[in-house]
């Protein structure tokens, strides 16, 4: 391996601490497989790792539907979402959890949907009741997807998906469910087909430890129906070779191999622990977090203790301190990456990145910087925060 990224403007030795919420750590076992040769996307090798993939991804969605991975970021597949099943004029149900939800809105916005906002203080998931009873006074079904983001990843709550089908399911409304799950898959648990999701999005960065530059979806019948009698224009982003593609393992354009490379090794990690242990794991580890941040006497940006996500924590600064000056000291000082506060949050939460590959001593490694950087960005605060994260991680506490 050689040097990672010393991002710091001066040298500081040691490897760098990626502790963000996307692009997270790649295991060395997922730089390995990327370093290889390309191979011809249109070999039988090629297909045969296409399929590989699709059907390990089946299993982490746990959907038994069609999975479409696009050579783009996460955004590619949500617009990918809303170009196949929806049109120029349609609505949609949105709540506004956070800065990711507010992005798919005025993605929606750009391409003529009209959107039905349902806002929140960005402190906690959506909720469930306010989407049922939006949809109960929606007679003529004007509303033809409800979308939520599973993990908000700028304020670290997430949304009960199963609640929401319920609620829609209450209303006996016929709209969509579209989820982004870019930063939940391979954290939380997921369960596609079971909660009745029709869209699910997510992204090769975060919990499935693979570069970026891969985005998924999961797709209901019923979404792939909504797409077969939808008019919108649409090329690249279209779904229907989706469906041979997951016959055949190949694609109409060229994919980016060596991504697939990584994303097959990512995955065979993945269900080598066991999507459970690998979700326990994830709640450790933001448990142990959260210790801390009580211990130092910072506040959580989630005020939902149910709705906390195992992936990321974002942890507000007391007033008047500058949680991004924090961060610039803790990567200067210590050479270690955390999110920022995004949106209306900007310079007042720092965001821990607790998800994908990781170990213990890495997460405690990390609360030793936030707790080293909180002292020399002299920002109020009690100690004790990495005693109370170790206590618990070492069965102590
Ligand atoms: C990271 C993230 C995105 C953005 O994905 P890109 O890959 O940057 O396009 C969207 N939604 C959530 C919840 C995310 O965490």
């Amino acid at each position: 391996m050689t040097d990672t990224n010393p991002r710091p403007a001066t040298f500081v030795s040691g490897r760098h601490f990626l502790q963000t919420p996307g692009p997270t750590n790649l295991p060395d076992r997922v730089l390995r497989a990327m370093d290889n040769n390309a191979i011809n996307h249109r070999g039988p090798e090629f297909g045969r790792l296409g399929l590989a993939v699709i059907g390990k991804l089946r299993q982490v969605f746990r959907t038994a539907g069609i999975i479409g991975i696009f050579p783009s970021s996460g955004t590619g597949a949500w617009e990918a979402a809303m170009v196949n099943t929806l049109t120029t004029g349609d609505r949609i149900l949105l709540t506004r959890t956070g800065q990711f939800a507010h992005l798919w809105e005025e993605l929606a916005g750009r391409h003529g949907l009209e959107v039905q906002t349902l806002e929140t203080d960005w402190r906690r998931g959506a909720n469930p009741e306010e989407i049922g009873a939006a949809l109960a006074a929606d007679r003529d079904h004007l509303i033809k997807a409800v979308c939520v983001v599973h993990s908000e990843t700028s304020t670290s709550c997430m949304t009960d998906v199963e609640s929401v089908r319920a609620a829609i399911d209450r209303a006996r409304h016929p709209a969509l469910l579209m989820v982004d799950a870019i930063s939940s898959l391979a954290c939380a648990d997921y369960r596609h087909d079971q909660w009745g999701v029709d869209v699910t999005i997510a992204g090769s960065q975060k919990g499935l430890m693979v570069p970026p530059g891969l985005a998924f979806t999961a797709i209901s019948e019923k979404a792939l129906a909504a797409a077969a009698c939808n008019k919108t224009h649409r090329g690249y982003w279209d779904w229907a070779p989706l469906v041979t593609s997951n016959k055949t393992g190949y694609f109409p354009y060229t994919p980016a191999v060596n991504l697939f490379y990584a994303l097959n090794a990512a995955l065979d990690m993945l269900l080598e622990e066991g999507l459970d242990n690998v979700f326990a794991r994830h709640d450790r580890y933001a448990e142990a977090t959260r210790r801390a941040a009580r211990a130092w006497g910072l506040e959580l940006q989630c005020q939902d203790p149910r709705a906390c996500a195992p992936g990321v924590t974002a942890i507000r600064t007391p007033e008047g301190h500058s949680a991004d000056r924090l961060r610039t000291i803790i990567l200067e000082k210590f050479n270690m990456s955390l999110g920022n506060g995004l949106g209306r949050i900007e310079d007042r939460v720092f965001r821990i990145g607790h998800m994908g590959d990781l170990g213990v001593l890495q997460l405690t490694g990390t609360l030793s910087g936030v707790e080293m950087g909180l002292r020399a960005a002299g920002i109020p605060h009690r100690s004790g925060g990495v005693q109370a994260a170790m206590d618990f991680l070492a069965g102590n506490a």
